[in-house]
């Protein structure tokens, strides 16, 4: 069995001292819902300058909420001038990097080549990535729905070493950041077809494992819908994550 993530991407926001902030507010409000992590597994995503202070929170209160990183170099070190290696994260107790997010496919012009690179690096030094998959408005006009993020999931899936684990985000661009969340049957349609072609690339066993998050426009008022589907195993929350009230009542999705 699948056991639920909620992930948190932060996105540029918060300074270090905000971070903090969040993650203690956050962190009340499951403990006075008397918050099971065991039942649904808790992720945030805050920029590089926050890893280090929400880390040493997260160890110092003993706190049960995994970090991750928003994104990774996929070289291991030397002059790269700007770039965050994988080792340094780990080094940091991340546990998660998202790969491939829309924002830098498109924003910095990530290839599925680099940002395979970038899963197989994150995953050698012992982070699980992330894969963000997700077709804009107009290959969905074009193609369907599924056919951009399975070529997408593919292209990063075949880069990462046998056996390693990994999770998916299914994050259809045009639902992100707009309020038009997609209906929780089409993010079911398209995370069993994801699922359906994970059996052939890594197996039946590793595909029934693997975690199917979606993301786009995910709020307290749906995300119930979403996690009532049998193959969507969580979600990757933007804007709403950034509140700790809501994104509370997220986790509590069964509430
Ligand atoms: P929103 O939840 O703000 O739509 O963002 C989704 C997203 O891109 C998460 O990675």
């Amino acid at each position: 069995e699948r056991t639920p993530l909620i992930a948190g991407n932060w996105k540029m926001n918060l300074d270090h001292l905000q971070a903090i902030a969040l993650v203690q507010k956050l962190s009340w409000s499951l403990k006075d819902a008397r918050h099971d992590y065991t039942d649904v597994e808790v992720a945030v995503f805050p920029p590089f300058t926050d890893l280090r202070s929400v880390q040493t929170l997260l160890t110092a209160d003993k706190l049960p909420i995994a970090l991750g990183a928003q994104d990774l170099s996929p070289e291991a070190a030397g002059a790269f001038t700007g770039d965050i290696s994988a080792a340094m994260l780990a080094k940091l107790e991340v546990h998660y990097a998202l790969v491939g997010h829309s924002e830098r496919r498109q924003g910095h012009g990530e290839s599925d080549e680099l940002i395979g690179a970038k899963a197989a690096a994150a995953s050698n030094a012992g982070l699980v990535p992330m894969i963000c998959v997700g077709e804009t408005a107009a290959d969905l006009e074009e193609h369907g729905p599924a056919a951009i993020p399975l070529a997408q999931m593919q292209a990063a899936v075949s880069a990462l070493p046998e056996g390693a684990e990994f999770v998916i985000a299914y994050e259809p661009v045009w639902a992100i950041g707009s309020g038009q969340a997609a209906s929780a049957e089409q993010a079911e349609a398209v995370a069993a077809a994801l699922r359906e072609a994970l059996r052939d690339t890594v197996g039946d066993e590793r595909a029934a494992a693997t975690r199917i998050l979606y993301g786009g426009s995910v709020a307290s008022q749906n995300i119930a819908g979403f996690m009532a589907q049998p193959n969507v195993d969580g979600a990757l929350v933007g804007g709403a994550s950034l509140k700790s009230e809501e994104f509370s009542r997220i986790i509590q999705f069964r509430k």
